[in-house]
């Protein structure tokens, strides 16, 4: 089964959709501000595609466009703007950042109930310590598309490759939540392939394309490919889509898959932000 990111994040932004404009009959408005550094050309698409999916769904999208050289105040003091601003119900900066601004700062600077990314650290701390939270966009759509196949996952081992802040840890923290057996590789695990071989769940999120070979995974495994890596002018993520196939339960495509649902997953998280604040 190839699972279609396309479908299944089109079914749950039209959700959000009806949910906002139930909100938008009783006077409420929900905004999502999305600053934007620079013209590094992928956060360029990344962010024209999350304004054009808000837009979609009945959410308020602004970006805040600034140049590189901007400074490091100047941002701090508009995300200040945006935490009081009744109107900005999610806040996103989108990353990477350039060098001469801390992102630990600017992350730490918006309002966690603001935080549409899950960054915060104290909403890293609360799905840590297995609270309500904001949780990053990313692990939180893979958990989705992970339920479209299975919904109980108790008992499962989940094998997570990367242990980045962006995915690889939380998405350990929402698989631990279903009570999957989890683990964690990363670029000194020792013998990648007989720890992915083991997995009924496989979450590659490494950034290195076609590392996971076919022969390495288990017969029925689910498999979630969070990669995007570029081989000439093609997308591959990071397992072998066609020798994977064969063996595995479901696996998702690259593009069409985990991307998708990212997205989604942000507008849900904006939806989130405004009923902690206003309902
Ligand atoms: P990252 O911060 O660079 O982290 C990569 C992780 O992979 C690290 O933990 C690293 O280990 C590990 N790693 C690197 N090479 C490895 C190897 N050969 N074997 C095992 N582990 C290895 O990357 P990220 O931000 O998590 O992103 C990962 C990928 O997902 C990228 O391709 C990115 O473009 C993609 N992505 C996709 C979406 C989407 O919506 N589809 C969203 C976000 C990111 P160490 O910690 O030991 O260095």
């Amino acid at each position: 089964m190839i699972i279609d990111g396309k479908k299944l994040s089109g079914e749950l932004i039209e959700e959000i959709k009806k949910e906002v404009l139930n909100l938008k009959k009783d006077g409420k408005l929900i905004g999502l501000s999305v600053i934007l550094i620079g013209e590094y050309p992928p956060s360029l698409i990344y962010v024209k595609n999350k304004e054009k999916r808000a837009k979609e769904a009945g959410i308020n999208s602004e970006i805040i466009k600034y140049s590189a050289d901007i400074t490091e105040n100047e941002v701090l003091s508009k995300i200040k703007e945006l935490n009081k601003n009744r109107e900005v119900s999610g806040i996103l900066v989108q990353l990477p950042l350039p060098n001469h601004i801390n992102k630990e700062k600017i992350i730490n600077a918006i309002d966690p109930l603001k935080d549409v990314d899950g960054f915060h650290p104290i909403n890293v701390g609360n799905l840590a310590s297995g609270n309500s939270s904001i949780v990053p966009c990313t692990p939180l759509g893979c958990l989705h598309l992970i339920k479209s196949v299975e919904t109980n996952l108790s008992g499962k081992h989940a094998v997570i490759l990367g242990r980045s802040n962006l995915n690889g840890k939380p998405m350990a923290q929402l698989l631990l939540k279903e009570n999957c057996t989890v683990t964690i590789a990363h670029s000194k695990t020792i013998d990648l392939k007989s720890e992915c071989k083991k997995a009924d769940i496989l979450v590659a999120a490494v950034g290195a394309k076609e590392l996971v070979k076919g022969d390495w995974i288990k017969k029925g495994a689910i498999v979630i490919d969070v990669g995007i890596n570029k081989i000439n002018d093609k997308i591959v993520g990071d397992v072998e889509f066609n020798a994977t196939k064969e063996l595995a339960k479901a696996i998702t495509p690259v593009p069409g898959g985990v991307g998708p649902m990212t997205i989604a997953c942000l507008l849900k998280n904006t939806l989130e932000c405004f009923k902690k604040t206003n309902l």
